[in-house]
C-alpha cells in the first residue's frame, strides 16, 4: 500500500507564493485522492505487487488493461505530487550555483534565459498538466498526470504542477503570476542533488 508522505516543511512556510490553504487542499485532498485510487486500483492485482512507484507508473503498459489508465492517472498523481513537495522550501528561490549554474547557463545563454524558456514552456500547456527540466536540460510538457518516466525518458530534474488546482485559490486565472511566484520558492539544493546523480 502506498502512503501519502508528510510535507518537508509546515503548510504555511511557502505563503509568499503558495498559501497555507491551497499547501493544506492540494496534499490532503489532491495528493491523498491519487494514493487512495493507486492503491484501490491494484489492490489484488498480482502484476502490480511488489513494484516500487516508479516501476508501476514507468510500466504502467504492461499492466492488465483494465488498470492501466488508474496507475497513469493516480501513480502518476503520486509520484509528480511526491517530488513536487521537495522541489519547493521555505528556504527556496534564488538562483542555482555550481555546475547545474555553470549548465544551465551555457544551454540558455543565463539563468533568466532558462526561466524565460521554463515559463513560456509552462504557460503553454493546455488545460492541466505539467512542466519539467529533464537531465539533458531540455524543458518538456505533459498532460494530465503524465510524467516523463511513462514515456521512457530520465525522471526529471525539476517540475512545475499547472494544474488549476495548484493555484486557482491564490491566482485565479493568472497562470502566469503563480508561475513566477513559484521561482520564489524552488529548492535549487533538491534539484542540484538530482543532477549530480
Ligand atoms: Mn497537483
Amino acid at each position: 500500500m502506498f502512503k501519502l508522505p508528510d510535507l518537508p516543511y509546515d503548510y504555511d512556510s511557502l505563503s509568499r507564493s503558495i498559501s497555507k490553504e491551497i499547501m493544506e487542499l492540494h496534499h490532503q485532498k489532491h495528493h491523498q485522492t491519487y494514493v487512495d485510487k493507486l492503491n484501490a486500483a491494484i489492490d489484488g492485482v498480482a502484476e502490480a505487487q511488489g513494484k516500487s512507484l516508479d516501476e508501476l507508473v514507468a510500466s504502467y503498459q504492461t499492466l492488465p488493461a483494465n488498470i492501466q489508465t488508474a496507475v497513469r492517472n493516480h501513480g502518476g498523481g503520486h509520484y509528480n505530487h511526491s517530488l513536487f513537495w521537495q522541489w519547493m522550501s521555505p528556504d527556496g528561490g534564488g538562483e542555482p550555483s555550481g555546475e547545474l549554474a555553470a549548465a544551465l547557463a551555457a544551454k540558455y545563454g543565463n539563468f533568466q534565459g532558462f526561466v524565460d524558456e521554463f515559463n513560456t514552456k509552462a504557460l503553454g500547456v493546455f488545460g492541466s498538466g505539467w512542466a519539467w527540466l529533464q537531465p539533458d536540460l531540455s524543458i518538456i510538457t505533459t498532460p494530465n498526470q503524465d510524467t516523463p518516466i511513462m514515456q521512457g525518458l530520465p525522471a526529471p530534474l525539476l517540475g512545475l504542477d499547472v494544474w488549476e488546482h495548484a493555484y486557482y485559490l491564490d491566482y485565479k486565472n493568472k497562470r502566469d503570476d503563480y508561475v513566477r511566484a513559484w521561482w520564489e520558492v524552488v529548492n535549487w539544493n533538491f534539484v542540484a542533488e538530482r543532477y549530480g546523480k
